[in-house]
């Protein structure tokens, strides 16, 4: 069974010149290795991670980011990438107990870490978040939030709280984002997202009522584009969950 290697150093995933990140050898010494994890999801691809101290990656340490290397890798690698990031920022974020304060060790059995004091387990964290796309006919609600880096309009997204359904969580999230009443609310597809560790559950929602009010603090610019507008707006790219949902909603409107 051939197995396959993802390195990484302090918070980053390692790649090489032509930012290649997945390798079928091992291309370094893993003796000086300071974690690592199985990250088989599935028999017939074996995936190890190994975490490397800052000084010993050697070649692999270009420049490249995370959200570079997800841009430019397949779409069926996006899992895998998500998944090494994610395990990557847990374990350099829980090297002791929360409950104690005692050290932690690796799980015997899963890829999770256990307290030697007190035996209580630490899982890598996942935050379920709703993403959503309203539609209104022909048009769609995009919005530019305050954080984005560039401007772009993109959908509308926001974590799910403790005691919430994801439909109850999408309802409150655009009523606070843009103050507006949504109806239909339907599961379209998901994504594991590591900025750091969100599971985004897309789904569409009908507009049901109200006038946007962007929420002051978050959202910059919140508005309806028609669907023959949406080529000529910068949204998301291709390798995002809210990119999927646009164009799902593109394709249906140029069907009908
Ligand atoms: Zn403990």
């Amino acid at each position: 069974m051939d197995i396959e290697y993802i390195y990484a150093a302090g918070d980053r995933i390692c790649s090489d010149a032509q930012g290649q990140w997945l390798f079928s050898a091992p291309c370094c010494d893993h003796g000086v290795a300071l974690e690592k994890y199985d990250l088989t999801l599935v028999p017939d691809h074996q995936v190890r991670l190994v975490i490397l101290p800052e000084s010993q990656s050697g070649g692999l340490s270009s420049g490249r980011g995370l959200r570079q290397l997800l841009s430019e890798s397949e779409e069926q690698q996006f899992p895998l990438l998500s998944r090494a990031a994610q395990v990557v920022t847990w374990s350099r974020d829980h090297s002791y107990c929360p409950r104690c304060g005692g050290g932690l060790v690796h799980h015997q059995q899963d890829l999770a870490k256990e307290c030697e004091a007190c035996g209580l387990i630490q899982y890598p964290r996942i935050s379920p978040c709703i993403i959503t796309l309203v539609i209104r006919g022909e048009y769609c609600l995009l919005a530019q939030g305050i954080r984005f880096t560039e401007p772009r309009y993109s959908t509308l997204a926001g974590f799910i709280e403790a005691g919430e359904s994801a439909e109850d969580a999408l309802a409150r999230e655009v009523r606070e984002e843009v103050g507006v009443e949504v109806t239909n609310i339907r599961y379209h597809c998901s994504q594991s997202w590591p900025f750091p560790h969100s599971f985004m559950l897309g789904f569409f929602a009908d507009y049901l009522s109200g006038e946007i009010v962007p929420e002051p603090g978050e959202i910059v610019d919140a508005r309806w584009f028609h669907y023959s507008e949406l080529k000529d707006t910068p949204i998301p790219p291709g390798f995002t969950i809210s990119r999927h949902l646009i164009d799902a909603f593109l394709d249906e409107c140029e069907a009908d």
